[in-house]
This record gives C-alpha cells, sequence and structure tokens, in this order.
C-alpha cells in the first residue's frame, strides 16, 4: 500500500458523490459532455487569492503565472482578482489580453523571445523581463522602427536560489536571466537609450513548502536589489520578487505558513534601503493561486487483476496529467491526492492501482492506493489538477487528444 497525498480543502460530497460548487461529479461530466474533465472552482479560487491578500503586506502586488493554467475562464476570473499577469510567449500574451487583463499590468519573461513576439509585446505596452544583452539591443531596434519606447525591466539570475524548492531556477549557470553582476550595466544601457525603465524580475524557485526558507530568500532579493540599484544609480521602479510558493501534492506535505510569509515581509518592507523606498514591489505565483482549484475526473472503462494487483483503467491519463504520473520534474514518484469521485463518501476497502488508457507503463494515475470498491462506469478524481495539467502534458500522444475543461 502506498499512502495518497491530502485532499485540498473546498471540495464536498452531494449524494455520496464528489461535488463542486454544489454539482456532484456526474452532473459536471454530464454538462461538459464527457470525461476525461478538469473541473475548476471559482470559489476556492476566490478564496486563496482572497487569504493571500490578507496575508501579505498590503503594499505587494500579486501576480498570476499564465502558465500555471491560462484556460480562459480562468484567465478572466484572476483579470479580476490580482494585480497582473506574468506570461512568457506572444500566445499567453493573446490569452492574458482576451482575458481583459490591462498590458500595463502585464510582464513578460521567458529566455528565447522571438522578434515578434518582442514587437508584439512592445506594441501593446507590455512591460518585457529581458533576459540578455542581446534581447535588450533587439527590443531597442525593434521599439526604434516602431517608434514606441518599449517598457525594459531585467530578470537577473541570482547568485541564491529558494531552499528546499520543487524547480530551481537561480543560482550558478542557468538560461534564465542575466548573471547579477552584469546587471548593473545593461541597466544604464537601458537607461541612455531613453526608454521606460522598469526594474527588475528575480525568480529563485518554485514549489517551496517552508515559509522560513521563502521568507530568508526575499530578504536577499530584497538586498541584491538594492545593492544592484546602487550600482544602476536610480531608484528602483518595480521589483518583481518572484514567488516559489508551493502547494501539498503528498502525504507528508504541509500547507504554506503564510502568515509567517506576510510579517516577516511587513518587518523588511519596514526597513528598506532608501533606494527602494519608492519601488513598487510585486510576487508571481502560479499553482498556489490554482493547484488544489482543480480536480480531474475520468471514467473507469476495465477492471482487471493481474498476479494479484487490481487494476482499475480509465479513459484519462497522463496525457493530460504528466504531473500526477510522476513525469513532470520529479525524482520518485508518489501519489497525488486521488479518489474514488462516484463513492466519496465510502470506505477505503481495497488496494487498488489506477492507470491511464496509453499503452506505456508511465500511465499511472495512482499506485497501490486503498480506495473505496470501484468498478466500471465510476469516476476518479484526480486532485491538485488547477496547475501544469491540461496545457502542460503531451494530449496529441496516442492521439487521445485533449480533455474537456469547465469552470464552476
Ligand atoms: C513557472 C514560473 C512561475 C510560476 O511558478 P509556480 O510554481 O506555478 O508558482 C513564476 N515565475 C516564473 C518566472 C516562472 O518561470
Amino acid at each position: 500500500m502506498k499512502p495518497l497525498g491530502p485532499i485540498p480543502h473546498g471540495f464536498e460530497t452531494v449524494n455520496g458523490q464528489l461535488a463542486v460548487a454544489g454539482q456532484t461529479a456526474e452532473m459536471l461530466v454530464k454538462r461538459a459532455g464527457d470525461t476525461p474533465l478538469f473541473v475548476y472552482s471559482s470559489a476556492i479560487i476566490a478564496d486563496r487569492v482572497d487569504s493571500l491578500r490578507k496575508a501579505m503586506p498590503e503594499r505587494l502586488r500579486i501576480h498570476y503565472a499564465v502558465k500555471a493554467n491560462p484556460y480562459p475562464d480562468i484567465l478572466k476570473v484572476m483579470a479580476g482578482l490580482v494585480d497582473g499577469f506574468d506570461i512568457a510567449s506572444a500566445g499567453e500574451l493573446e490569452q492574458a489580453l482576451a482575458a481583459g487583463q490591462r498590458a500595463a499590468c502585464i510582464s513578460f519573461a521567458g529566455p528565447g523571445k522571438r522578434d515578434r513576439e518582442l514587437r508584439a509585446a512592445i506594441l501593446a505596452g507590455v512591460t518585457l523581463n529581458c533576459e540578455s544583452e542581446q534581447e535588450v539591443r533587439r527590443a531597442l531596434m525593434i521599439g526604434e522602427a516602431e517608434n514606441i519606447a518599449p517598457r525594459l525591466a531585467i530578470r537577473v539570475n541570482p547568485d541564491f536560489e529558494l531552499r528546499g524548492s520543487g524547480m530551481k531556477m537561480g543560482g550558478g549557470p542557468k538560461p534564465f536571466g542575466l548573471d547579477a553582476e552584469r546587471v548593473p550595466a545593461l541597466a544604464r544601457d537601458i537607461l541612455a537609450a531613453g526608454v521606460e525603465w522598469r526594474g527588475l524580475h528575480i525568480f529563485t524557485g518554485s514549489q517551496a513548502l517552508d515559509a522560513g526558507a521563502i521568507s530568508e530568500t526575499q530578504g536577499k532579493v530584497l538586498s541584491l536589489a538594492s545593492q544592484l540599484t546602487e550600482e544602476i544609480g536610480v531608484a528602483l521602479p518595480h521589483l518583481n520578487m518572484g514567488g516559489g510558493f508551493g502547494i501539498p501534492y503528498f502525504r507528508g506535505d504541509t500547507p504554506l505558513d503564510i502568515g509567517r510569509i506576510g510579517n516577516s515581509l511587513e518587518d523588511q518592507f519596514g526597513k528598506l534601503p532608501d533606494n527602494l523606498a519608492e519601488t513598487e514591489f510585486s510576487i508571481e505565483l502560479g499553482r498556489y493561486l490554482v493547484g488544489e482549484a482543480g480536480v480531474y475526473l475520468t471514467r473507469v472503462i476495465d477492471r482487471k487483476v493481474s498476479h494479484g494487483m487490481t487494476y482499475l483503467i480509465t479513459d484519462g491519463g497522463l496525457h493530460h496529467q504528466l504531473a500526477a504520473s510522476g513525469n513532470f520534474g520529479t525524482v520518485v514518484r508518489r501519489n497525488y491526492p486521488a479518489a474514488i469521485a462516484s463513492r466519496f463518501d465510502s470506505d477505503a476497502v481495497e488496494e487498488v492501482s489506477i492507470v491511464g488508457c496509453l499503452c506505456t507503463p508511465l500511465d499511472r494515475l495512482a499506485d497501490q492506493a486503498m480506495l473505496p470498491r470501484a468498478d466500471v462506469g465510476d469516476l476518479v478524481a484526480i486532485f491538485c489538477a488547477g496547475a501544469y495539467g491540461a496545457t502542460a502534458s503531451p494530449s496529441a500522444f496516442l492521439g487521445q487528444g485533449p480533455a474537456r475543461e469547465i469552470l464552476v
């Protein structure tokens, strides 16, 4: 037997079934037309943003990292809840603008921005978080050709990283950002070009559950920003402090203590150096805002036993939920939270493995899990499906096609 991760708060039981916003899993599948289906809860998202705002200093702006989940209805809800979007491609730019987000509240990071992407962002008035000297030069040329002053920030590759972070994106050689010691010279070039200087972006990692580690890193980000600003010689207009707030996926993971992070940040904001006194601060979060608000529903299409192990074979799989299968940046596969959605209040009585319909042994949704007895026709729920699900999985693999999605 292997443990399942903790089921996030906010889901309900109606008539014995898993329900979201009062609607049972079967009702939701009927509404959407078929399984597999991602269901996202706008109430859970709104609650999350609300409690985060209450915990963080008022001065801190909260941005949503669109790559976590660009589903149009989620972007529309988010546009009304957060202070800005962070995007990583011209495709996400279109999605962000279509959702009603104002260009002035969008920043665009990502290595390898093509000229046409830079042009689209400059024309729209989006801030570019530039990742190299080359990219700044291309942005300035495009701005000149279009007769628009680009809004430019620099993404810094810091010499430290977020401790305990699930995905390391700072410290040592990296394709992201510009090594810190080269930042002041490039910032002075931007200022000399007479375009709009938008400040610094310092992202240090993802999926951290240790509040102490996040606060410590935020302290380092503030002091690096101050040190670079000293060398640049003009007050810093804006600092994107990164994010890294994680969610519990696995048994033993504990939710992040955001109260502690907020208090520490309030303290740090209380003793800012002069050159950051007027700076506008933001954090950029993806999975923390939406990850726990989504559940993936897939139907059992076969039940079989092989050498004593019972398999529930579903119509979904890693082509929609690569992360739950353990193949999206994890070293050791562990079970996401899972349940039999159509028997949500039944007792766990048997050990089963839930697999997808793909012809690969990688396609596992839950391994040797204790669950209520389920048969062909039952619905399986995989939780923590609100981020890095539908668009972070190889939906074309084996011709199965995309899942349906619905926001309720
Ligand atoms: C992926 C990414 C994020 C979002 O990460 P989460 O772990 O989903 O919060 C934020 N900023 C940058 C620069 C990223 O690459």
